[in-house]
């Protein structure tokens, strides 16, 4: 007798009554692809010798199937992992205000490149770059669409067919595709080592400069850190000695903090204003790292250096659209503010003392107790990290809800807790499942209770 004889037509599948609901959310195209693609799994795995799914697992697949279809790939999740600046998930959340000032823009037509006062065509750079000028103390401000192109179109402008010097100590590889030598490559400037890997100074530099030098580029060690007999020369000398060569001194900052991070409780590291100030010529960092907003890339300096960016044809492919510039201006104004950094949700998150977020784990263990008797739940003093390729060397004390099920390993409740409507994703240590307090934002809280509250003892749950 050959099974797969026995597996139901698709239509006769999607005739079924149980499977009514399910099906209901999707244009009847698409519920017949995800069951033809549920079927053809099917098939492989009988003939792999696995059993023919009864009625009940038909039902049970195809309805998990068709739930997973009808969703968005692109949706919120929780953020239990400790890690403020998570690229994976997101990295900086956006407040209230920038938001509906994104709505407001994006859901109907917009000044973005209109002069109102003239009556006639304007330019889109006008929205934020006074602004950034106001607060990093440049002459001249470029947004593009994230820190990488904005590596891309300085290098391709200013540096193109020509050299530029890097120190061995920070040909950084930020993640994926961007390492420095590849982008330079791209931006179709010649990479000119200097220095070794632990320590480079200034002569380095200057013996690896040669008549097609264009430039000295500074480049943030963002996401690893160099410990023992190590050095890097100092940005305001090395903008000082560039300039006396006739040279360029370019900085791509990575994450890029306008407020001194020893207000953050981070680690030292120069502000934007302070390398504008130390002369570098064009600075280059991200709108999405520590400086708490939409994806971005943005140069600062010497206005005919950002004129020649502006200029480069290159700027057309990796300029920002206007949502991007909605939530920036409301960023960038709220840095104008005193203190107006503390209304920044990613700021907020770093510096929420440990205390605070004692009282949050608390109130969020004995409300999952309430929920979900079944659990073990503690508090846990943990490490939570700035993220983003930000502040490696930084742990942030924090505070995590620890959980353990008496009839589920931690790797299952981490696969529960990923797999609700509101994925939560939380981290395994020591066999508990931890869901650090820090990241968590107004809501979440709910969201997990709604999701362990059916977990019962035994591991026979309701639902899925
Ligand atoms: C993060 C980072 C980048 C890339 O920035 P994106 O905004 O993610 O494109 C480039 N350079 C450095 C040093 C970085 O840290």
């Amino acid at each position: 007798m050959n099974p797969l004889r026995d597996i139901p037509a698709i239509d006769a599948l999607l005739g079924w009554p149980e499977l009514a609901e399910a099906a209901a959310p999707l244009p009847h195209r698409r519920a017949v692809a995800v069951v033809r693609r549920e079927v053809a799994a099917v098939r492989e795995e009988v003939r792999a010798g696995g059993a023919l799914p009864d009625r009940g697992g038909w039902v049970a697949r195809l309805a998990g199937a068709l739930a997973v279809a009808a969703r968005p790939n692109l949706r919120r999740v929780v953020n239990g992992t400790g890690v403020v600046l998570h690229t994976n998930l997101g990295r900086a959340p956006l407040d209230r205000e920038s938001l509906a000032r994104v709505r407001e823009v994006a859901a109907g037509y917009s000044t973005l490149e209109y002069d109102v006062a003239a009556g006639r065509r304007g330019s889109r750079r006008e929205a934020v770059a006074e602004l950034l000028v106001e607060v990093t103390g440049a002459e001249a401000a470029y947004v593009v669409n994230n820190n990488a192109a904005a590596v891309l179109l300085m290098l391709d402008a200013l540096a193109h067919d020509r050299e530029v010097v890097v120190s061995r100590g920070e040909l950084v590889e930020i993640g994926g595709a961007f390492r420095i030598p590849e982008v330079m490559a791209k931006g179709g400037a010649t990479l000119v080592e200097a220095g070794a890997t632990n320590r480079t100074r200034l002569a380095d530099y200057q013996a690896a400069t040669t008549e097609a030098t264009a430039a000295w580029l500074k480049v943030h060690q963002s996401n690893f850190r160099q410990v023992g007999f190590t050095g890097q020369v100092a940005v305001a000398e090395l903008a000082a000695a560039a300039h006396a060569r006739g040279l360029l001194c370019l900085e791509d900052l990575g994450s890029g903090c306008l407020v001194p991070p020893a207000e953050l409780g981070l680690a030292p590291e120069p502000t934007v204003a302070e390398a504008v100030g130390a002369g570098v010529d064009l600075v280059t960092f991200s709108g999405d790292k520590l400086l708490g907003g939409p994806q971005a890339g943005i140069v600062v300096g010497r206005r005919a250096l950002v004129e020649s960016l502006a200029a480069d044809p290159l700027a057309r492919a990796v300029r920002c659209d206007k949502m991007t510039l909605a939530a920036l201006e409301v960023l960038l104004r709220r840095y104008l503010e005193a203190d107006g950094w503390r209304r920044v949700p990613t700021l907020r998150m770093l510096t929420t003392p440990v205390s605070t977020l004692a009282g949050r784990a608390r109130r969020l263990a004995a409300a999952i107790q309430r929920v979900a008797p079944a659990l073990a739940v503690s508090c846990r003093r943990v490490e939570a990290r700035v993220g983003g390729g930000a502040q490696a060397e930084v742990a942030l004390p924090s505070v995590a809800v620890a959980l353990r099920h008496p009839g589920r390993s931690a790797r299952e409740l981490e696969a529960w807790l990923r797999g609700g409507e509101v994925p939560i994703i939380g981290r395994i240590d020591g066999g508990e499942l931890l869901l650090d307090c820090r990241c968590l934002l107004p809501g979440d809280g709910k969201v997990i209770c709604d999701r362990l509250a059916p977990l019962v003892a035994g591991g026979g749950d309701q639902g899925s």
